[in-house]
């Protein structure tokens, strides 16, 4: 074996633990650990016997060999004599073994790995085993489901001394450990997986043979999807900041039981998933929302006053907030930063209640971690650990966006600012390859999936899809930027009714069909919100034979001073950008308007944008990427104090100051 090839153990551990980590059932997100034992060179020719584990909070469906440290296996192992370890000091014992000491920080369960003296180790946090624990006859199902061969521990945090437990189960089949999973393990890493999917697979049958009980009565028929955009906006209200609301049907059956309550209790005992998505979810009475999210707050609050005395220095509450939210009708809504986060506590959601009620079915009553285990797990630093690794979020996390027009020019550069930003955005636009070319790029730069509308916004029908789709999806609204237009020329004398009536429509009516439907939701959902309206350098300063444009441009900076009058008292911003000779991906300029206006200006059409440039102050081209800038602004805190306001991104037209 050379150094540089990679040791046979931890390419089969990299391997097995990807197809763990692909199925849900066993593990969700970052959840679990798998280990493999086995030799290494070092750089004089010397070997060691080492443990690769899994990373604390890698995931295993994604993780390659870097998110395996290596850890000295003999420098773990002189560990046991230890008598105790608090969490401190074993994290900084087992760090001192890493082999690299920059590699990433093991997991939490090292060292129950360690003191096990098989080569391949699978722990998983898998439903069935946990269903299987989460009653008061725990030891028994699993006598009977695995069979005799198998040791059940009760439950306990993780960390030394259920290492130490577990070390003197070696001579056992497996382990089971009561509200958190599975241990088996193999000298073969192919039969270590066969075992865990075998034990699971058992536990399943197991379950299924006592599931005799008819699933208790639950009131049928799914909340139309109006009705249910009319909760998402309350429930963004109650909980009061901006933030994707996501929903999920999944849970539909469960949420609309008549003894959710009951299952919502049960579930706060697979340890392992109340991390992200705290240790109870909200069941939401949709007669009375507001009320549902207060009861919840009420309660996470006195849970923990009565429990913060055990709290770490340091430390302080998560907030009275709940992540998942059961409603019946409907399933889970979750509450994230992005789509994919709230996904991501959907998918943890949906295992840890469907454990939950299978638990009740099963065996008629749940039994979950006392309140203080629940407590000490909700707040314990060695998992914070996992979560405050996590990048600081983007600005405009948890933001919802609606850009008219977005599909080219100014329109796709700020929707490429926004989605840069992190903001969850609707782009519409008649264009659809358009839409898409921009979709490509968002998808390129990883920026959150955008939602797409394809239709024309002077249209009424083609407007409110355009925001109930936003609502569907996301589940509010913080701004919209109306930005869709087109370019009008031809002296007034020349000007036919049907172009002008067009320009009209196009760029004036959608925007006006915006202010209305985005200020109604807005109102609705109380949490303020900004309209940024991109007019143009012409609203001030008009050309001629473009007065077809500018009629429109100057009635939309009407339009804002209107809306900022009628919505200031709702904290509902409004305010204009006028950019000027912005060509980058712009379709404004096509259809002989170039040429029109680089003839009125006496120059030609290739010259168009020096000319531009040489005419303002600054003397620069001005690109979508300036409008954008000044669009973000607009659109975020930054700007709250200002409302009915024009800027100029025109690189400083003297005619055309706002005043
Ligand atoms: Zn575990």
């Amino acid at each position: 074996m050379s150094p540089k090839q990679s040791p046979l153990p931890l390419v089969e551990l990299v391997a097995r633990s990807k197809k763990i980590g692909a199925d849900q059932s066993l593990v969700v997100y970052g959840g679990g650990n798998t280990s493999s034992k086995g030799e290494i060179l070092d750089h004089l020719g010397r070997t060691h016997q080492v443990m690769w584990v899994k990373g604390s909070g890698s995931d295993m469906m994604y993780g390659g060999e870097r998110d395996y440290p290596a850890l000295y296996l003999d420098d773990l192992r002189q560990l046991i004599s230890f008598d105790d370890l608090d969490d401190e000091t074993m994290v900084d014992y087992v760090t001192r073994a890493l082999v690299d000491p920059t590699s990433r920080r093991p997991s939490i369960e090292t060292l129950l790995h360690a003191f096990l003296p098989a080569k391949h180790i699978d722990h998983v946090h898998a439903d069935a085993i946990c269903a299987l624990t989460n009653h008061p006859g725990g030891a028994k199902a699993v006598a009977d489901a695995l069979g005799k061969g198998f040791e059940y521990v009760d439950w306990m945090l993780p960390g030394f001394t259920l290492s130490k437990i577990v070390s003197k189960l070696k001579d056992s089949e497996g382990i089971v450990l009561a509200h958190h999973g599975l241990v088996v393990w193999d000298e073969s890493s192919d039969k270590c997986l066969e075992k865990t999917h075998l034990a699971v697979a058992k536990a399943d049958k197991f379950l299924d043979s006592l599931n005799v009980k008819p699933v208790a009565a639950f009131d049928h028929g799914d909340m139309p999807q109006s009705e249910l955009n009319e909760l998402l906006l309350q429930l963004r209200k109650k909980l009061g900041k901006k933030q994707i609301l996501r929903t999920d049907h999944r849970l539909a059956q469960i949420a609309s039981r008549k003894d959710c309550q009951r299952i919502v209790a049960a579930s706060a005992s697979s340890a392992d998933h109340m991390l992200r998505i705290r240790p109870k979810s909200a069941l939401i009475d949709i007669s009375l929302p507001a009320e549902s999210i207060e009861r919840y707050q009420n309660e996470y609050s006195q849970y923990f006053e009565r429990n913060k005395a055990n709290i770490q220095p340091g430390y302080s509450s998560h907030g009275n907030d709940p992540k998942v939210l059961l409603v019946p009708k409907v399933g889970a809504i979750t509450t994230g930063n992005s789509s994919q986060e709230c996904l991501m506590l959907a998918d943890i959601a949906f295992h840890t209640h469907s454990v939950a009620a299978r638990v009740i079915d099963s065996f008629g009553e749940a039994d979950t971690i006392p309140e203080s285990e629940i407590f000490k797990f909700d707040y314990w630093p060695m998992e914070l650990f996992k979560l405050a690794s996590k990048p600081a979020p983007a600005k405009f996390a948890g933001s919802i966006y609606v850009v008219t027009g977005a599909g080219s020019g100014i329109g796709r550069g700020i929707a490429l600012e926004l989605g840069r930003l992190g903001a969850s955005v609707t782009l519409a636009d008649l264009d659809e390859k358009g839409l898409e070319e921009v979709q490509s790029v968002f998808k390129a730069n990883k920026f959150l999936e955008p939602l797409l509308i394809t239709g024309d916004q002077s249209k009424e029908e083609v407007v409110s899809k355009t925001l109930n789709e936003t609502i569907s999806q996301f589940g509010g609204l913080d701004g919209v930027v109306i930005n869709a237009g087109i370019g009008v020329s031809d002296n007034l004398e020349d000007l036919t009714l049907e172009k002008f009536r067009t320009g009209l429509e196009i760029n004036l009516t959608s925007a006006f069909l915006m202010t209305k439907g985005a200020m109604q939701i807005l109102r609705k959902q109380g949490l303020g919100g900004s309209i940024v309206y991109i007019a143009s350098k012409n609203a001030f300063s008009p050309g001629a034979g473009f007065g077809g444009y500018s009629v429109t441009k100057a009635g939309m900076l009407q339009l804002m001073r209107i809306a900022a009058l009628e919505g200031g008292s709702v904290g509902i911003r409004a305010n204009a950008i006028n950019p000027d000779a912005v060509f980058d991906n712009s379709k404004l300029w096509e259809g002989g308007i170039r040429a029109q206006r680089a003839a009125a200006h006496g120059v030609k059409p290739e010259e168009l944008e020096d000319f531009y440039a040489s005419r303002n102050i600054l003397k620069v081209r001005v690109q979508t990427v300036d409008v954008a800038h000044s669009v973000a602004f607009l659109l975020s805190d930054e700007s709250s104090r200002t409302t009915g306001a024009v800027i100029a991104v025109d690189g400083g037209v003297s005619a055309a100051f706002p005043r």
